[in-house]
């Protein structure tokens, strides 16, 4: 039963050559911190973006861009901001951070993203924007969540840490709200180990972003330390310290250009996988639509016990007996004990979330994987199911 292959770890990145030696030229370069490229990073996501470079800011995280593009946004304290539980608690608590209140509109629970239905019925005289994550990558519905912005005057900040490919329409994501937030944590479709990127539409909100991210100095600041000599700063308002560095940035550089060929691949596998295990009992992602761009994040499969005869979580169990790691996104936020106490959320009034995240798991969905890779996932999902009737 247990294999005696090496261990497949659950999101493993894909760095190569020229990540490796573009490190080592920062390192040797002697400047490491916030410097050109940093700049050339930002310039080339924008680019790939079909956005203006000043329109883009490369910070510390995802976590980060969401805190600062709220708190660059100005909305009155304690604003409601209408999110999905069936997210990362970054999303939830950077809305805590930048002085909001989280409220939840819960999923379709077959694209798994925020449904606009449940948006509108969630408003209120105190909501000011909404923050729709485009989960494992597929698209919110980003045609009727602007709408309803429209309609209620709210601003629109999309999680995008799931969609760097990501298009809705033909319009790609993060270029649909005020504000675009990207991750490139090491498990994210590009990796910089931390990093974070904010697009915004107005570019104003990018250059108050900039200076909240280097601890609310003013915008020259990010030139200090430049060969045009020593300039004083102005701190204009009390910022954070969520400036990327150039040794990040070096590895982004060079991963963003591997970007449509790493989504090929993990198309492909995407593919293989559906394939393979359409007669499982098991719920598969939602087929996708022809009118949108998936970003082949998360490959989500459902572990109903009743039609599976295991349960999500000695699911998993199996499959790290069979060296496989799997991820769980997520059991919803009411689940977690903070958010019970501080809001007296129950998972129970958004049960689309619930069921959902007591019965996701992920399987490894990396470009760095072989077919040999692919078919063993296979195999130990098949396995994992029937265990208990042998
Ligand atoms: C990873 C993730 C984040 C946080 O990204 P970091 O770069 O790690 O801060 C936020 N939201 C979602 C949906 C994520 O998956």
């Amino acid at each position: 039963m247990v294999s005696s292959d090496p261990y497949l770890i659950f999101g493993a990145p894909s760095i190569g050559e020229e990540e490796i030696a573009e490190v080592d030229s920062v390192l040797r370069s002697g400047w490491l911190g916030t410097g050109p490229r940093v700049a050339q990073f930002e310039h080339d996501f924008a680019a790939y973006k079909g956005v203006a470079p000043l329109q883009a800011a490369a910070v510390n995280s995802c976590t980060a861009a969401l805190h600062v593009s709220m708190v660059a946004a100005r909305l009155d304290p304690g604003a409601e901001v209408i999110t999905t539980p069936l997210t990362f608690c970054a999303t939830v608590n950077a809305i805590i951070h930048a002085g909001l209140k989280p409220v939840f509109a819960d999923i379709d629970p077959v694209t798994q993203c925020i449904d606009p239905q449940a948006i509108e019925a969630a408003i209120t005289s105190r909501t000011q924007a909404i923050l729709p994550v485009h989960f494992a990558g597929r698209p919110c519905e980003m045609d009727r969540i602007m709408a309803i912005a429209e309609k209620h005057n709210l601003l629109v900040i999309e999680d995008c840490a799931h969609a760097i490919e990501t298009e809705f329409k033909g319009q790609k994501a993060g270029t649909f709200g005020d504000f675009g937030c990207f991750s490139f944590y090491v498990t994210k479709n590009i990796v910089t180990g931390e990093g974070g990127m904010i697009l915004a539409r107005d570019e104003k909100h990018i250059s108050r972003a900039k200076v909240l991210a280097l601890h609310g100095m003013s915008k020259d600041a990010w030139h200090r330390f430049s060969d045009k000599g020593y300039r004083h700063y102005q701190v204009v308002e009390a910022g954070f310290k969520y400036n990327m560095m150039d040794l990040q940035a070096a590895i982004g550089i060079h991963q963003l250009r591997s970007v449509d060929s790493n989504w090929l691949r993990r198309g492909e596998i995407w593919a293989r996988y559906s394939d393979a295990l359409a007669g499982l009992p098991i719920r598969l992602p939602a087929a996708e639509s022809p009118d949108q761009r998936h970003a082949y994040h998360l490959y989500t499969i459902g572990i109903d016990e009743d039609s599976c005869g295991t349960s999500r979580d000695s699911f998993i169990d199996r499959m790290n007996d069979r060296m496989i790691g799997t991820g769980v996104h997520y059991l919803s936020i009411p689940e977690h004990p903070f958010y019970q106490l501080r809001f007296g959320w129950k998972p129970e009034q958004w049960p689309a979330s619930m069921t959902t995240g007591r019965t996701t798991v992920s399987l490894p969905l990396s470009p760095k994987m072989s077919d040999r890779d692919v078919e063993r996932v296979i195999d130990a999902v098949e396995a994992s199911l029937t265990l208990r009737q042998r």
